[in-house]
């Protein structure tokens, strides 16, 4: 299986990646992640990578391209893509690079959101150090893990302003790109982490 999870910031991609990763045997594979790891790492690339995610822009196709190629070509398991493709051109991308390596996306899954949910889901979201996963409560002064928690920079009100005005700008049209392929779901994003994993396995137990 081949998985693309799609969905606006904060609409859950990464709670359900992991937790689908573990139910199917899959590789996650989060475009965010990959640059957030080479931001950690402190190499210049990884600094020109901050100023474009903590402005809430999307960093080129060209570069997001080869670092995800990198992760497939390495690849011996089903993949879920989280957080890619974001642009059309980056559909395109993937459709040849998934041929390239004898793939092929088994379903794209919209987890849908309203934005008003968005905006205060993001404004009081704090995220592990360790885990990577969101706090459960607002009060918690750690993570369950033990983890410590912290802000995305991109998380602050006017980052987050910019991404969805990008996310409509750029993104919205690779759901239409999608939309009749025969392959896409829509998942009703507000609702509880646990019903949300429901309905999205609803949809793979009939596609696996
Ligand atoms: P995420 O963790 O998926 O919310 O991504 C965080 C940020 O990383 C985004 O707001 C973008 O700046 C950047 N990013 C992640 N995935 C992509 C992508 N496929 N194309 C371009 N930029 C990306």
């Amino acid at each position: 299986m081949n998985i693309i999870l799609m969905g606006c910031p904060g609409a859950g991609k990464g709670t359900q990646s992991a937790r689908l990763q573990s139910a199917y045997n899959l590789q996650h594979i989060s475009t965010g992640d990959l640059l957030r790891a080479e931001m950690a790492s402190g190499s210049a690339l990884g600094k020109q990578v901050a100023e474009v995610i903590n402005g809430g822009n999307l960093v080129s196709d060209e570069l997001m391209i080869s670092m995800l190629e990198t992760r497939v070509k390495a690849s011996d398991k089903g993949i879920i893509f989280d957080g890619f493709p974001r642009t059309v051109a980056q559909a395109q991308a993937l459709e040849i690079m998934l041929q390239k390596y004898n793939r092929s996306i088994t379903s794209v899954i919209m987890i849908d959101l309203p934005e008003e949910e968005v905006v205060k889901r993001l404004s009081s979201r704090r995220l592990c150090k360790k885990c990577g996963r969101p706090a459960a409560t607002i009060t918690q002064p750690v993570c369950a893990c033990g983890g410590e928690l912290y802000v995305r920079a991109d998380d602050a009100p006017e980052s987050v302003k910019h991404r969805l005005e990008v996310y409509r700008k750029d993104t919205l049209p690779v759901k239409n790109y999608y939309q009749h392929s025969g392959k896409y779901v829509e998942i009703n994003g507000h609702q509880t982490p646990d019903q949300v994993f429901e309905d999205i396995c609803s949809v793979l137990e009939k596609v696996k």
